[in-house]
């Protein structure tokens, strides 16, 4: 069976990707934060790729960092034998308006977000080149395209995504290893809860379908950008947002 890792796993869109991959046909790589509440929640997940008749394992590994992300593709590849799929979607938000973002606001969602992804990129891409094949898709957002008051921090780590996205397509396309994005509008996750009533309401009188996303609706597209009926696309940005952009 292929296997796919999915970053960020234990909630929210991640957990959504990694089950509906395992509904697939593909067995699942669980990252989660390395955190005991992390854990349980992965393992949660894991049980439910399981029931799909697929292998799940969980990988401990705080994706900002380059040595945790080494363990865990050195790990999978002995565990499973191959890493067919990547799908970079761990990330944070720190948001505030610039005059008062530190620092500190700003080197953590860049470190998580943004390094993250150059971390998997370049373990993964030596293991797909081996295989002669791969599938990556990773989880920009409609911020990192149009900017976002108070997310001067997230939207730069969004757009970098973009960029990487499109020259990995054109570095390792001859390899027949395909590089895409998606960018989510507002979706319904434990990242969106947190924003006030008043704000979500604002946001979604700008969304053309008037309503919140489901991690189930990106996850779809997800899961199309990594089969073969998206054999010929590569380095390309699929916006995902109801129509937030018109
Ligand atoms: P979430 O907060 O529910 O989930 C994020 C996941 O990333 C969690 O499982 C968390 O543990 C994990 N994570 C955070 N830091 C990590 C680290 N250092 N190492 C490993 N894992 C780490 O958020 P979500 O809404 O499910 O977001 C998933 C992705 O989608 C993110 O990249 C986010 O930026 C993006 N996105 C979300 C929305 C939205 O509206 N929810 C919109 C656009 C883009």
């Amino acid at each position: 069976m292929p296997t796919a890792i999915i970053t960020g796993a234990s909630q929210g869109i991640g957990a959504c990707i990694a089950k509906r991959l395992a509904k697939d046909g593909y067995d699942i790589a669980v990252n989660h934060y390395p955190s005991d509440g992390d854990r349980a929640n992965a393992e949660a997940v894991a049980e439910e790729c399981r029931a799909f008749g697929v292998r799940a394992e969980l990988y401990a590994a705080d994706v900002s960092k380059y040595a945790d992300c080494e363990a865990m593709v050195k790990a999978v590849k002995a565990d499973f034998g191959s890493v067919d799929a990547l799908v970079n979607n761990a990330g944070i938000t720190r948001d505030t308006l610039l005059a008062r973002m530190k620092e500190e606001d700003y080197d953590a969602v860049i470190a998580v977000n943004q390094k993250s992804v150059y971390n998997m990129l370049r373990l993964v891409t030596a293991v797909m080149m081996k295989q002669r094949h791969g599938r990556i898709v990773n989880v920009s957002s409609v911020a990192g395209l149009y900017g976002n008051p108070g997310q001067v921090n997230y939207s730069a780590s969004k757009a970098a995504i973009i960029g990487m996205t499109k020259s990995v397509a054109k570095e390792f396309g001859s390899r027949n290893i395909t590089c895409n994005a998606v960018a989510p509008g507002l979706i319904r996750t434990p990242m969106t809860d947190v924003l006030s009533d008043e704000l979500k309401a604002k946001m979604i009188e700008a969304v053309a379908l008037r309503r919140y996303g489901e991690p189930e609706e990106i996850a779809s597209v997800v899961s199309f950008l990594l089969s073969e009926d998206a054999s010929y696309v590569t380095g390309q940005v699929i916006e995902i947002s109801g129509g937030l952009s018109m």
